[in-house]
């Protein structure tokens, strides 16, 4: 699939990716891997969406946590 790079709210082209927060948010795998999250964020309307950055730990991370029912 390919990487999104328009905003899910409005549309618009603006969407700029930040990588390094000062808030360490993260997905915990094991104890010793933890998923990282990348901010996407669209100055146009100002909406912020989370992705993680390593697509390779998703199946990892729907093998540890339940799905939303
Ligand atoms: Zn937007």
């Amino acid at each position: 699939m390919a990487e999104k790079t328009v905003c899910s709210k409005c549309g618009s082209g603006d969407v700029h990716l930040v990588e390094q927060t000062s808030v360490e948010v993260s997905i915990a795998i094991t104890w010793a891997t933890t998923a990282g999250i990348a901010y996407r964020v669209c100055t146009s309307c100002g909406c912020v969406e989370l992705y993680v950055k390593d697509k390779s730990l998703l199946p990892r991370i729907a093998e540890k946590y339940p799905k939303v029912s």
